[in-house]
């Protein structure tokens, strides 16, 4: 997708400071990032939003789960507790629409989400 800012990314057309990688998703920190930890797990096809997951895509999810698992802990905040986060249309925040994860972690996390 030509307009989508994360697939300028996954091509290399526009910058990411990139925290980790594999052969189907890539993992950068956000732009405006919301907690002292803030990076997007992103899966390299382009997938609108979470409505749009066929079953062809169960392993690639369960990668892009994993994914968020193994940045939490690079990011040294896998035992004091993170979350992994996907905004599903506009009502729920989603203001790109290129599947991502966000991971977010560093200080205390309330609940219920806004
Ligand atoms: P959403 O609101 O769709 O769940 O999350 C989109 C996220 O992408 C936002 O947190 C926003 O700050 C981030 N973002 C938007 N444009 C860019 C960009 O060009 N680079 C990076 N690294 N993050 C971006
Ligand atoms: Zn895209």
């Amino acid at each position: 997708m030509s307009d989508c800012v994360f697939c300028g990314i996954v091509s290399g057309e526009i910058d990411a400071d990139v925290v980790a990688e594999a052969e189907d998703w890539i993992a950068f920190r956000d732009l405006r990032p919301q907690a002292p930890v803030h990076v997007l797990v992103v899966p390299r096809e382009h997938v609108p939003t979470l409505n749009d997951l066929s079953p062809d895509h169960d392993a690639l999810v369960g990668r892009l789960v994993r994914a968020g698992a193994s940045v939490a802990a690079s990011e040294g905040i896998a035992d004091e507790g993170w979350r992994l986060v996907v905004n599903c249309n506009a009502g729920a925040g989603q203001t790109v629409f290129h599947v991502h994860a966000h991971v977010l972690g560093g200080r205390p996390l309330g609940w219920p989400p806004g």
